[in-house]
């Protein structure tokens, strides 16, 4: 028999699996981490799960108490199942640009849900961050997670994320591919696998439109612009984002994310996000130009049942100007 005494114990132990339609014969062997497989459908319901348990030992997490955060969606479900499982409330911030599924599905979870403008600066009052801080404040009882400062988003993904990777490939990888969101995934997972294995070089994936890249380039912040892939860039710096732990930033626009995680659902058969998707593109390219015999791990942080009215639907890539490229006409000529 192998029963799980509640959901949180079936979170992690995710597939490593290997791409073959995307990559080609002599191109680096591509694996991809099934974090959509998680029961809150992402990578956040270890850092979830992680924090909020340590919050308990620690005191700052009290029984019946209300757990606030501003998530873009998949933190939130991750912290709604702990949540229903362990007896607390919720209250989350999300920016309004988030898909009508991430909000609705949190709403079902039992958690309270407010929109915050996505057009607004990180400093101001209205913004997801603010409000978060705000209600964090004014709730007596309240635990704020926290995610984009807290060194535990590091330290989750530190001690359960990386040494799973690391067992799976029996620390066989040279390069580690990850989405910088608040930064969590990489420096985490990545600083573990960097220690463990020699020569192992990690490579960030930031949305076109972000700070990250043109930070780790050139140490100025650029003015960012809004994109439309989700869960990954920033208008800020975090204090989970270990920049040291980096050794390549790339950036992907939202077409080429739409366009790699919709060819990864009909080629591969694996339904995942547009973060997922941008992910795949850097490490597709980089498995061309470092060639067969090296191995890449790629991080898929999140499920394309999130997206399915969004870049998962051919009218929806119509209408936002995806489907046009120089000579292709139909989004299925885009994609063939
Ligand atoms: N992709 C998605 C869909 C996410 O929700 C997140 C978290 N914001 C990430 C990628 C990035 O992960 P991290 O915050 O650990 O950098």
């Amino acid at each position: 028999m192998e029963i799980h005494d509640n959901i949180l114990s079936a979170i992690g132990h995710t597939p490593l699996v290997k791409l073959h339609r995307l990559v080609g014969p002599n191109d680096a062997t591509v694996l991809v981490k099934c974090e959509f497989m998680n029961p809150g459908a992402s990578i956040k319901d270890r850092m979830a799960l992680y924090i909020i348990e340590k919050a308990e030992k620690e005191g700052k997490l009290k029984p019946g108490g209300t757990i606030v955060e501003n998530t873009s969606g998949n933190t939130g479900m991750g912290v709604a199942l702990a949540a229903a499982v362990k007896g607390y409330k919720c209250i989350f911030t999300m920016p309004d640009k988030m898909s009508l599924e991430k909000i609705n599905r949190l709403k079902a979870m039992g958690a309270q849900v407010v929109v915050t403008p996505t057009n607004v600066p990180a400093e101001d009052p209205r913004s997801y961050y603010e409000t978060a801080k705000r209600l964090h404040r004014e709730t007596p009882g309240a635990f704020m997670l926290n995610q984009y400062h807290n060194p535990d988003n590091i330290e989750a993904h530190y001690k359960v994320t990386g040494p799973e990777i690391y067992e799976q490939t029996d620390g066989k990888i040279d390069y580690f591919v990850s989405g910088l969101g608040t930064g969590g995934t990489m420096s985490g997972a990545g600083k573990f696998l960097k220690e463990k294995i020699p020569g192992l070089k990690n490579v960030g994936v930031d949305p076109e439109g972000s700070v990250y890249e043109g930070y780790f380039k050139t140490g100025k912040l650029t003015e960012p612009h809004v994109y439309k892939v989700e869960g990954i860039g920033e208008d800020m710096l975090c204090g989970a984002m270990d920049f040291k732990v980096v050794d390549d930033i790339r950036q992907v626009d939202d077409r080429q994310s739409f366009v790699a995680a919709r060819r990864l659902a009909r080629e591969e058969g694996i339904f995942a996000g547009g973060s997922a998707g941008a992910a795949v593109h850097v490490a597709v390219q980089l498995a061309k130009e470092v060639g067969k015999g090296k191995t890449i791990v790629v991080i898929l942080p999140d499920t394309g049942m999130s997206y399915v009215s969004k870049f998962h639907s051919d009218e929806w890539m119509r209408d936002n100007g995806f489907a046009e490229e120089k000579g292709a006409g139909t989004v299925r000529d885009l994609l063939n």
